[in-house]
Formats: structure tokens, sequence, C-alpha cells
């Protein structure tokens, strides 16, 4: 990856005790949507450095990215107290081929995404490309509980310009959301609720499908897939299936 070019933090919004976002300024390389930097500070004398997805797309500015605290996580834990005005190093050169780049044609395009990750399918979302190339997009963002369900104005915003092109689905695993599936993205596809709610059918003759987040959300969901008949997508044989896990 490129070199380490200094950040600065422009705001950091809190969305829950746990999520926030950080917008900053930082001389990087051009990338595509879907890719990942690395962030880092400078934690006793030592560089700690993890990756994240660009929530911003290529053409936007400032920068964004979207994180969850996660308890005595070295970085996370550090990155919440970042003030307006405060450094923050950021890789210049992104990388990652979870983009539209390397997926192939199809009628619709799914985004299926766990907690933060719904940030990776916004820079896409963002782009012309996905709104050109497919004929339905769905958007799917499965977390705990209704707070967690951020980013409601530039989903509402995608609506508005999208229209009926565009399908998204909520689901809230521990509570009772207006407006959501009760449960986990994995049992919204077995019992057929994701693609009522979504309007459409999921399977290798129609569907590309992305998936990001959770390490198990995203294990047990490719399962599901593959038993209907997907495959994963390679570069030298083209699926139905991306995936990109946050950890694990
Ligand atoms: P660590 O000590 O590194 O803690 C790791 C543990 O925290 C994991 O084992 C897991 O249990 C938990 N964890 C890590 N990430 C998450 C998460 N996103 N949601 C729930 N639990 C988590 N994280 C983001 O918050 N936003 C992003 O945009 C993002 N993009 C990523 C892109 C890629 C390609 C990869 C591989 C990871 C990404 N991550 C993202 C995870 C991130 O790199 C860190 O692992 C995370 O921020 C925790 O760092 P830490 O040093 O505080 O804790």
């Amino acid at each position: 990856m490129g070199k380490w070019v200094e950040g600065r933090v422009i705001a950091r919004h809190h969305w829950t005790a746990e999520l926030f976002s950080l917008r900053v300024d930082a001389p990087v390389e051009t990338y595509q949507a879907g890719q990942f930097t690395r962030l880092a500070l400078d934690i006793d004398g030592e560089r700690v450095a993890r990756p994240y997805s660009y929530v911003n797309a290529p053409h936007e500015r400032p920068l964004e990215f979207y994180f969850i605290t996660v308890p005595d996580g070295p970085l996370t834990s550090r990155m919440v107290e970042l003030d307006e005005g405060d450094r923050i190093w950021v890789q210049s050169r992104a990388a990652g081929l979870f983009t539209l780049e390397w997926l192939p044609d199809g009628e619709d395009l799914w985004l299926l995404s766990t907690g933060t990750a719904l940030g990776v399918f916004l820079a896409i979302l963002k782009t012309e490309e996905p709104w050109n190339r497919y004929r339905r997009v769905v958007l799917v963002h499965g977390v705990r509980t209704g707070a967690e369900l951020t980013y409601r104005d530039t989903i509402a915003e995608l609506q508005d310009r999208h229209g009926e092109q565009f399908r998204t689905v909520s689901l809230v695993s521990r509570e009772d959301h207006s407006g959501a599936l009760r449960g986990r993205i994995t049992h919204a596809i077995e019992d057929g609720r994701l693609e009522q709610a979504a309007g459409l059918q999921l399977g290798p003759e129609t569907s590309q499908v992305m998936l990001c987040g959770n390490p198990d959300m995203v294990s047990d969901t490719t399962a599901l897939l593959e038993a209907r008949g997907m495959k994963r997508n390679r570069r030298k044989e083209p699926g139905h299936i991306t995936t990109e896990k946050y950890w694990g």
C-alpha cells in the first residue's frame, strides 16, 4: 500500500453510544467505491493501524469513515476521542477488490450488510455505476437495535433519486422496530421474508450479491446462497457472490 499521509479530523458525529463517524481531510490518491484504506494513530510511540472502508464516494470530499467502538479495542477506543483539528494518519493508496469492477452483470444487485459495513455500500450507491448496470438495487442492513439503523438521510436521498429502482430492507435482531424485519439476514432468507420485503427473487438467474460485515453473517449467508445454486465470484470464473469480512 502507499505511504502514510497526515489527515485532520473535520467532524465527529455520534449516532449511538457505540457508533460514530469521522469526517477527515487528507490528500489521498484516487480510489474506487468499495475499497478500503488504513487509518492509524500513534499510541505510546507505536503506530496502530486498521483497515476501514470509505463511506464517501470517490468524487466526494471530505473523506468519511463509519466506526463502532470495540470495547478495549486499541484503535477505536482512541479514535472515538478525536476532536476537530486532531491528526489522524491515512494510508494514501486504497486497496481491495470489493468493487463493481469485479462484479459480473446481472439483473439485480443485492448489497447485504451488518453494522458498520453499511458504509461501504453507501460509497458504491453514491456513484452512477450500480444504477447504470443493474435493473434493481437492493440495500439490506442488519443491526441489533433500531437506533443502529443509521445514515437514514443518505438512504432517503438515494431513494428520492432512484425511486423504484432502489429497494431497502432493514433487519433488527434484538427488538421489534417499525418498518424493519425482526431477526437476522440468514433467517429472513431461509423463511422468504427478505425476498418478500424486496419484492424480488434471490437466485442465480437474476442476482449478483455483495456481502460485507460480520464474518458469521457472510459465511452463513454464502452457504445459503450456494444451496440455491449460486457460486462465488472468481476472477477467472464469474459467479454471483462477492464477499468482504471485517474481522475473523
Ligand atoms: P481490535 O482489537 O482490532 O478488535 C477486533 C475485534 O473487534 C474483532 O475481533 C471483532 O470482534 C470486533 N470488531 C472489529 N470490527 C468490528 C465491526 N466493524 N463491527 C463489530 N465488531 C467489530 N470497522 C469499522 O468499524 N468500520 C469499517 O468501515 C471497517 N472497515 C473494514 C474493512 C476491512 C477490509 C477490514 C478487514 C476491517 C474493517 N473494519 C471496519 C474493522 C477494523 O479494521 C477494526 O478491526 C475495528 O475498528 C476494531 O479495531 P480496534 O483496534 O479498536 O479493535
